[in-house]
């Protein structure tokens, strides 16, 4: 197996990152700062942030039972995503391996990054197998792509093959957790000391009902999160979203009670939607969300725009011919879903 190191691209192993004011001098028994050529007014917006956001790290480490260093914040998942493009993907020569269907960023990001994209179609069931996945692999995959529970199709991947995967790998894997809040599968977070080339990825976007303030966590070694920190946008995490991030922190009961209120109301929603006859199969979820199967899904969609409900058009994706995705809102927003589909 090769080592982080050697899995990292040459020219981002030999950079010298730049160093910012706040690197440089970063202990706080100071009180004059005249390093950084802010201005010293209309405190305290007036300073740069924690390039690392050290206070939010060691809170969500904390809750997570990781370690500080094993985190790495960015602007929303995609901006981890991207990095890992950056930082271990030689452009035009190397290539990453993806289930299909999934988050369209995979693919976004490899294409601007100029690196080969391998999608691999999932079964009927939405499941894939390790084996038939890493035959897709060679020498020049650096990173395979695992998204639990799937958007846009909803399930869990199942535990044992993401394992298998994990054991057989050469490059990296990461392991979209955008929604595991929503599942009762556990997050494979504390594993991460098992598979060195793990890489976590979960956001503030959904079951902390943050996505306004773009905030987004890859969990993995130190080793690879020093790639990640080594490579990214010096204060990429405005001071702004760091204090809205900690004081969402101290509101889990919050987080917890949407959690518990949008799993019984997705309950809720796919029943009555199975007695819908427009609909022709309903799959399982474990998200915030559910793939439904229409006679006619774009008609369907069309018609709730035209009455100011908007789903997510699915149609074109692979293996989801006719099937729009339905988000779970409040329970009088998904009333009025159902009203409009029961008149179509
Ligand atoms: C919504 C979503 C995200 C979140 O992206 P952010 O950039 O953090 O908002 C990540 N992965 C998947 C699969 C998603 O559906």
């Amino acid at each position: 197996m090769k080592s982080i190191e050697q899995l990292t691209r040459a020219n981002i192993r030999s950079l010298k990152p730049y160093s910012s004011a706040r690197d440089e001098y970063s202990g706080l028994a100071a009180s004059v700062f005249l390093d950084a050529n802010e201005n010293p007014y209309n405190k305290p917006n007036n300073r740069y942030p924690d390039p690392l956001q050290q206070t939010l790290k060691k809170e969500i480490a904390a809750l997570k039972s990781v370690r500080p260093g094993q985190i790495f914040l960015g602007n929303g998942s995609d901006e981890a995503i991207d990095l890992l493009f950056r930082a271990f993907c030689q452009p035009q020569e190397e290539n990453v391996v993806a289930i299909e269907p999934t988050y369209g960023m995979y693919k976004v990001c490899a294409g601007i990054n100029d690196v080969e994209y391998r999608p691999v179609l999932l079964d009927e069931q939405y499941q894939f197998s390790a084996d038939a996945l890493l035959e897709h692999a060679d020498a020049q995959s650096k990173l395979l792509f695992l998204c639990s529970p799937n958007n846009p199709t909803g399930n869990d991947l199942r535990r044992e093959e993401i394992i298998r995967v994990l054991e057989r790998f050469e490059g990296l894997v990461v392991l979209d957790e955008a929604y595991n809040d929503f599942s009762d599968a556990p997050s494979f977070l504390l594993e991460l000391d098992r598979y060195p080339r793990l890489i976590v990825l979960q956001t503030f976007s959904k079951a902390w009902g943050c996505a306004a303030i773009r905030l987004g966590m890859a969990f993995a070694s130190e080793e690879i999160i020093a790639v990640l920190n080594k490579i990214k946008y010096p204060y990429n995490v405005n001071r702004l979203t760091q204090e809205y991030a900690r004081q969402m922190l101290h509101r889990r009961g919050d987080v917890e009670r949407w959690v518990k209120q949008l799993k019984a109301e997705r309950e809720e929603v796919m029943q009555r939607f199975a007695r819908l006859k427009c609909t022709v199969h309903v799959y399982p979820s474990d998200a915030n969300f559910f793939l439904v199967h229409l006679t006619d899904a774009v008609g369907i969609y069309n018609y709730l725009v035209g009455a100011g409900i908007i789903v997510r058009n699915r149609h074109h994706v692979a293996l989801c011919g006719n099937c729009l995705r339905v988000t779970i809102g409040t329970r009088p927003e998904n009333d009025r879903l159902i009203e409009a589909l029961q008149n179509w």
